[in-house]
């Protein structure tokens, strides 16, 4: 939809960028979700912004994302609850189980499900937050989207912050790379510091629900295997049941949604698991299967220089395994229009408002990073191993084990939002 519009009028292009000169205050460079939800943040606020995302639109292919209820808060005061209700899964709870037998380890309650109004855990297919998220954007007086437009260079002076892309130069007063874990912002700032491969590589496969000779229930199910492990959860309303089953693995190092691989290895790298697991993948499509090899990167020290900062993966690149990349890149962008606000015009402002950003962000987007890291090992253990932490988890199988990272209020250190 977006691309129509843009590259139709592409033979206008001056004509555009003079009204987006005009209008433009912050450049946002990608729209994927962090990029979005800046823009629609700093709308809040009453601050114009421009997004250049380099594909042709804002889709992504198929692969679901949980939505913990710490970032649902964030979707929630931007307006969007009742849209993402209409098209989520809103599950009950979380079951760890063993590989093998199914045994239950634990439940991880999602107790902040109440009805309207409350922070709940959205289970969403990417393509439709992503549309939730563009939609909105569009409808706004005070955001522009461009598709199709790569960002090649960057450059700053004392009085404003500059971009190039499709050899069209573009000007604001600050700019915010949400460019991913790839971020060419963050090169041209810091340096390039390359993701190392994690030697873990994510299937995702989506299956429709009426395929299956069995209701999973309204919940989330978490496998834990020696050197793997498999997640299921409906999306769409509960009519299509997402797949993302981790392997470690050498030999594959492309990190793409659109990557397809053969559902025979898949199949093989999973044999010998529950029958649930092997009931899945009989039914996923043979050319519905996806690789993408997952890549990690360590805290960085600074995200800022003057009226330029860095947002989302760009920053702290987050492994899958708490479920927490998306949804810190929607709590910067919540903590990123509190510190801009009323600040946007000089330099020194504007730099301030950065770094207190970047201040505010750091501590939290670490623990969250080394976390999932750390799961990854927890997730994945073998042997003597495996069985001391099923027998401590057996022991205790209730737990609350993510309730404080979801009941973290981004809101707190402002007065309101
Ligand atoms: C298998 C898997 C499962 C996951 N599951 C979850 C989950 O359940 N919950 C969760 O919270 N997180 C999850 N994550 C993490 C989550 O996907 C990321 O943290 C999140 O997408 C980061 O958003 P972002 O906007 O920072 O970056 P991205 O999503 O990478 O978006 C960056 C955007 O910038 C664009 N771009 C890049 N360079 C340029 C340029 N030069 N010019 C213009 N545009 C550019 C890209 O095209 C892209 O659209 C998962 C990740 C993986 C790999």
């Amino acid at each position: 939809m977006f691309n129509k519009v843009l590259l139709g009028e592409s033979q206008h292009r001056p004509v555009l960028f003079c009204s987006l000169m005009q209008n433009a205050q912050v450049l946002i460079v990608g729209g994927g979700i962090g990029g979005l939800t800046t823009a629609l943040c700093l709308a809040a606020k009453g601050i114009r912004s421009v997004v250049f995302e380099q594909s042709v639109d804002f889709s992504q292919a198929g692969a679901g994302i949980q939505i913990g209820p710490n970032a649902s808060r964030v979707l929630h005061q931007l307006g969007l609850e009742a849209k993402l209700r209409r098209t989520a899964f809103l599950p009950t709870q979380a079951e760890i189980r063993q590989w093998k037998t199914g045994r239950l380890l634990s439940i991880n309650v999602f107790d902040s499900n109440a009805g309207e109004g409350g922070f709940p855990h959205y289970h969403l297919h990417r393509s439709d937050l992503i549309s939730v998220l563009a939609d909105t954007a569009q409808e706004s007086p005070l955001i522009q989207l461009q598709t199709g437009a790569k960002v090649v260079e960057i450059t700053q002076t004392e009085a404003q912050v500059e971009l190039i892309e499709n050899g069209s130069r573009h000007s604001g007063e600050a700019l915010i790379a949400a460019d991913g874990i790839h971020s060419m912002v963050r090169e041209k700032l810091f340096g390039l510091d390359a993701a190392q491969f994690t030697g873990n590589v994510a299937w995702r496969a989506l299956v429709p629900a009426n395929k299956l000779p069995r209701s999973l229930g309204p919940v989330a199910g978490v496998w834990w295997g020696p050197g793997k492990h498999f997640v299921h959860y409906y999306v769409r309303g509960g009519s299509m049941v997402n797949c993302v089953c981790v392997v470690e693995k050498s030999g594959w190092h492309v990190e793409s949604w659109v990557e397809r691989g053969e559902r025979d290895e898949l199949k093989r790298d999973f044999t010998g698991w529950n029958d649930t697991i092997q009931m899945l993948i009989s039914h996923m499509g043979m050319d519905d299967c996806y690789k993408w090899a997952l890549f990690d990167r360590a805290p960085m020290q600074q995200w800022s220089k003057s009226r330029i900062t860095l947002l989302g993966d760009a920053c702290h690149a987050t492994l899958p395994f708490m479920a927490q990349g998306a949804a810190m890149a929607i709590e910067d962008a919540a903590v990123l229009a509190e510190c801009l606000n009323g600040r946007t015009g000089a330099a020194i402002d504007v730099a301030n408002g950065l770094i207190e950003y970047e201040n505010l962000r750091k501590t939290r987007t670490r623990k969250i990073q080394l976390g999932s890291r750390r799961n990854a090992t927890i997730f994945h253990l073998g042997g003597v191993k495996a069985w001391v932490r099923n027998q401590s988890m057996i022991a205790n199988p209730a737990k609350r084990i993510m309730q404080s990272i979801y009941n973290f209020d981004v809101y707190a250190d402002f007065d309101e939002p």
